[in-house]
């Protein structure tokens, strides 16, 4: 089933004021309270959608969301994909089969109502790399889909001869029916069975579509994807899904990204995350250390006395913000790295100077005290 609109859950225009919506969000709450309505599971209902509308639209980060991406947000996850007819889109599917990468209504849905109608939307999940989501990508994909059919125009018929009308319906599309009942004339409306609710019958079909009026094509789309974007980030394509049914317009093509994991960074919002190993003489002493970034290496100072797991900033390396101007920042994170194997000489050099440490040498005040009480339990 579809979701209701927001703003029309709330009864607001889009135009509406944080105050006009937070009005009209008390006065529903007031008109469908349990305890004022007869039918509570009905007002629960209510409340709930309500609560759900105003909880979006009284968030202003949240409401621009809404507005540009609709109830499917850029981070929705397929749970929230009740309208598109199926769940059978898997983001870990990678390219491996591209026709089992989409659903769509397909004939079956077309066929239940007679007058135009758009077409089915469809889904393409893209695989991009962890750098093309950070800077952005023009992408050409190719999409196999329904489209009007070349030979007969999408009516069905074969070039020539033209549909009838249905002549169990007349061409309403529908059969009512009146039974005797004990409750007295009962009448029936169902879609009629000799035309499947068309109104008209195709009596010469197209042999090119086999009457469906609609063949599946490849087709080659350019996506513009903007840097920023993340897993299951949603870019609507308008007008490129399926051929809409007897002149409706064509449905609309969502793109879904699906990033690679880098091997060596992580992102954690706008920020890309790394780890960068020194030595134990580095952090002692400081120094140059080169930290590789999206933008290629760059050289990092690294403090005299820098402790293991400090994070230091790079400003400006991270992923363009799919929402606003500029760029996160790189987080380099300090590995600090105790050496292993060391030979005898080495571990003489280390033990002459452990003598020579002493709790001033020592960071931090706890380090010290405990370094303090070490000393006094051990020599
Ligand atoms: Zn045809
Ligand atoms: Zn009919």
């Amino acid at each position: 089933m579809s979701k209701r609109d927001y703003y029309e859950v709330l009864g607001v225009s889009k135009g509406a004021t944080e105050v006009e919506i937070k009005k009209a969000y008390r006065r529903l709450l007031k008109k469908y309270h349990p305890d004022a309505n007869p039918d509570k599971k009905q007002a629960e209902e209510k409340i709930k959608e309500i609560n759900e509308a105003y909880e979006v639209l009284s968030d202003p980060e949240k409401k621009v969301r809404y507005d540009q991406f609709g109830h499917l947000g850029p981070n929705a996850g397929v749970g929230g994909f009740g309208g598109f007819g199926g769940q059978g889109a898997d983001f870990g599917g990678g390219f491996g089969d591209i026709f089992d990468m989409f659903f769509g209504a397909g004939f079956g849905a077309a066929q239940q109502s007679r007058g135009p109608q758009k077409g089915a939307d469809l889904r393409f999940n893209l695989l991009i790399a962890f750098e093309e989501a950070a800077f952005g990508v023009e992408k050409e994909v190719e999409i196999p889909r329904l489209e009007n059919c070349d030979v007969c125009g999408g009516s069905g018929a074969e070039p020539g001869t033209h549909p009838k009308t249905c002549p169990t319906c007349k061409g309403s599309g529908r059969v009512t029916t009146v039974s005797q009942t004990l409750l007295g004339h009962v009448q029936t409306v169902r879609p009629c069975t000799t035309c499947r609710g068309e109104g008209t019958i195709i009596s010469q079909p197209c042999k090119h579509c086999a009457g469906q009026g609609k063949t599946r094509k490849r087709q080659r789309i350019q996506v513009n994807v903007p840097g920023g974007v993340d897993n299951g980030t949603r870019i609507r394509i308008a007008g490129e899904g399926e051929s809409g049914h007897k002149g409706g317009p064509p449905g609309d093509l969502y793109v879904f990204i699906e990033v690679q994991p880098h091997e060596f960074f992580e992102r954690d919002g706008d920020d890309v995350m790394c780890q960068i190993p020194i030595t134990v003489v580095q952090a002692c002493l400081g120094g140059q250390i080169d930290v590789p970034t999206l933008d290629g290496k760059v050289l990092l100072n690294v403090r005299e006395g820098t402790q293991n797991g400090a994070v230091m900033r790079v400003r400006g390396k991270g992923f363009k913000r799919l929402r606003g101007t500029g760029r996160g920042d790189q987080r380099v994170r300090i590995h600090v790295t105790v050496p292993t194997q060391l030979n005898e000489k080495q571990k003489q050099l280390l033990r002459d100077f452990g003598r020579t440490l002493t709790p001033e040498n020592l960071a931090t005040s706890r380090e010290k005290s405990f370094f303090e009480r070490v000393k006094d339990a051990f020599m």
